[in-house]
């Protein structure tokens, strides 16, 4: 059988095309690493949360972006206004809930320094037309009785907050599936144009699978690309950046812990299903996943700070994964040749892989049909090629 598209990684990029692309009618195959190149989107908290993800929390937020980070943030908001309309559509389908919750994220700070930061957030994001409110100590513990007392303001963003990342995953999988796509476990090693359309060469298969296009979606990892002529792929530099995270058992939440708080130090994202998933470390360069046993008492420390009721609640499971990042921590999308479009890059979704998948995956297959798309210039990944003239001295 040939397919139409065959999209390369399972994750949340990769199946969210998937999906987009088999409600039209098309033949898709996915294939996916597995346990050999894990997933990062298993490992995401599912923070929906462009307000608190302007710039690396490290950082404080300056009204002065660039245009990178300006294209990034109109996307996230992009993203997250399709989210409810992408949920609804998943949950239907897969007959299942996704947990996504858009009750409003508070970022919290503990003193003057923490607050100068909220407010610099606070006017760029109000700058962009974000619902973002500073909140009082007192208006924080009213909204949110679980917080420290010691807290001294904080930043409220409406309509930001979540999904359960694991449920979205098999809710793909499961509406993917139902819809008559197909879900294979295999590594590619190649992708090449063959034809009219591409080949695709997997480690176990002799003979390559074959579609009329293909949709890269491998998170971290690098893939082969080769075009029939000996024209090079446009460059696509992913990096690993490791994240650790544990989950704590709480059940009754909705009292102390009503939506997602931000704090210096940690995040806490408490689940429908009572679970608080508190995050995360941001280690760079590490291609495992083993867990810092260390590192991740700190985040409970730093969790319990924020809200001391979790003190003493029974741990239920700790993990990392490999974010995908950039040079400039935007994604990568857009055609990896030229002056082709049979090979589609859907990546680098760093920190907002969960965020940006709708508007992603709408991209990518809308670019896998057409021609006549607008694929956003900041995205491209000509962004990262050498020009020829600098190329040349170099070499
Ligand atoms: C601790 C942590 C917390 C996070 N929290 C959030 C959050 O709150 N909100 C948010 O929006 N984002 C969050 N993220 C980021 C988010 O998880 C990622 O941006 C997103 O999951 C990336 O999805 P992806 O599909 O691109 O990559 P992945 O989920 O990594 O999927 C890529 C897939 O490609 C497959 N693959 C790779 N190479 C091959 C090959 N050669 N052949 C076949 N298959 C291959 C792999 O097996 C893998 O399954 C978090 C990440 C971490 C680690």
């Amino acid at each position: 059988m040939s397919f139409s598209t065959i999209v390369i990684g399972g994750g949340v990029a990769g199946l969210s095309a998937a999906w987009a692309l088999v409600r039209r009618g098309e033949r898709v195959l996915v294939l996916d690493g597995r346990s050999a190149a894990p997933r990062a989107s298993l490992a995401a908290a599912g923070m929906l949360a462009p307000s608190f993800e302007l710039g690396p929390d490290e950082i404080p937020p300056t009204a002065s972006v660039s245009p990178v980070e300006k294209a990034l943030g109109d996307f996230s908001r992009q993203s997250l206004a399709q989210w409810p309309e992408f949920a609804a559509e998943l949950e239907e389908v897969a007959d299942t809930s996704i947990d996504l919750q858009s009750g409003g994220i508070l970022g919290i700070a503990f003193d003057g320094r923490d607050l100068d930061q909220l407010r610099l957030r606070y006017r760029a994001m109000a700058d962009v037309g974000a619902k973002v409110e500073l909140l009082s100590a007192d208006e924080v513990r009213a909204a949110a009785p679980g917080i420290s007392p010691a807290i001294v303001g904080g930043l409220f963003a409406a309509g930001e907050g979540q999904v359960d990342p694991v449920r979205v995953i098999d809710a793909l999988t499961n509406a993917i599936t139902r819809f008559g796509g197909r879900i294979v476990t295999g590594i590619v090693t190649a992708v090449q144009h063959s034809g009219a359309g591409v080949e695709v060469m997997l480690a176990s298969e002799p003979a390559p699978v074959l579609a009329d296009r293909a949709i890269i979606a491998t998170g971290a990892r690098n893939l082969t690309l080769k075009s029939l002529r000996g024209e090079a792929a446009l460059p696509a530099p992913v990096r690993p950046v490791k994240g650790e995270a544990m989950a704590l058992s709480l059940s009754a939440l909705a009292g102390p812990l009503p939506f997602v708080v931000r704090a210096p130090g940690a995040y806490l994202c408490p689940k429908a299903d009572g679970r608080v998933v508190v995050g995360a470390t941001q280690l760079e360069d590490r291609h495992n996943i083993s867990v810092d046993q260390k590192a991740v008492d700190g985040l409970r420390a730093h969790a319990e700070k924020v809200a001391p009721c979790l003190e003493g609640i029974a741990e239920c499971g700790r993990w990392a994964g490999l974010r995908p990042g950039t040079p400039d921590n935007a994604p990568i999308l857009g055609p990896a040749f030229a002056h082709d479009r049979r090979i589609i890059y859907a990546l680098g979704g760093y920190r907002n892989g969960v965020l940006l998948a709708p508007a992603m995956a709408q991209l990518a297959a809308d670019g896998a049909n057409s021609s006549d798309i607008h694929w956003p210039e900041a995205f491209a990944p000509a962004r990262f090629a050498v020009p020829k003239t600098l190329a040349r001295a170099v070499g």
